[in-house]
C-alpha cells in the first residue's frame, strides 16, 4: 500500500501557518493595501469561510482587502493548504504528474497551479533574489563591431557568433533555471 493511501497530507496541513506563511512572504513588514500601496491598514475581521483568513481595511482610501487579495490564490476552489503543498512539491523537484497524484488532483488542475506559482505566489512580481553562487554575465564588444551591425550580421555564423550565442544561452539558461521558491 503506498504512503499516499494512509495519510492525507493536506489535512495534517495547519491553515493558521499556511495563511500566516502567505503573509509573511507577502508583507514582511507588515501588510500594506494593495490598492493604494498604504501601511496605515487595520485588522476587520476574518473570512467567512475560511477562518484563519485575516481582512483588513485601509485608513488612507478605505479599501478593503485580506491576505490573499490580488495573489493567484485567490478565488481559486482549491484551499491554501493545497497550493502551500504543491510549492513544496515543486522545491523537491516533482513532476506534475507526481503532485497530482500526492494532492489527489486532476492533472490538468496541478498544471495551472504550478504555472502560476511559477510566476510567484503574490502576483505581483515579486523582487529578483540572489542567492547562494550568483554569477554575472560577461559581456563580450568586438571594438571592431560596434556600430557596425551588418559586418556583426555577417559573422553570426561564424565560430566566434556562434561561442557567443552559446555563453549568451547558458547564462540565460542559469538565471531562469533557479526560479526563487520563496
Ligand atoms: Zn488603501
Amino acid at each position: 500500500m503506498a504512503a499516499t493511501d494512509l495519510i492525507n497530507l493536506p489535512g495534517l496541513i495547519d491553515d493558521v501557518k499556511c495563511f500566516a506563511l502567505v503573509r509573511q512572504h507577502r508583507w514582511p513588514e507588515g501588510a500594506v493595501c494593495p490598492m493604494c500601496g498604504n501601511g496605515a491598514v487595520i485588522r476587520d475581521g476574518h473570512d467567512d469561510t475560511q477562518p484563519c483568513r485575516q481582512r483588513y481595511r485601509c485608513k488612507a482610501c478605505s479599501g478593503r482587502f485580506d491576505d490573499l487579495t490580488g495573489t493567484v490564490l485567490a478565488g481559486h476552489h482549491q484551499p491554501l493548504r493545497v497550493w502551500v503543498l504543491c510549492l513544496y512539491f515543486m522545491g523537491l523537484n516533482l513532476s506534475n504528474r507526481q503532485i497530482a497524484l500526492e494532492l489527489g488532483l486532476d492533472g490538468s488542475d496541478t498544471q495551472a497551479m504550478t504555472e502560476q506559482l511559477r510566476r510567484g505566489l503574490a502576483a505581483k512580481t515579486p523582487a529578483v533574489e540572489l542567492t547562494g553562487e550568483v554569477e554575472i554575465d560577461e559581456v563580450y564588444v568586438v571594438a571592431g563591431h560596434k556600430g557596425q551591425p551588418a559586418a556583426v550580421a555577417k559573422r553570426a555564423g561564424s565560430g566566434a557568433g556562434a561561442g557567443w550565442q552559446a555563453r549568451r544561452a547558458a547564462a540565460r539558461w542559469r538565471r531562469t533555471s533557479r526560479p526563487s521558491s520563496g
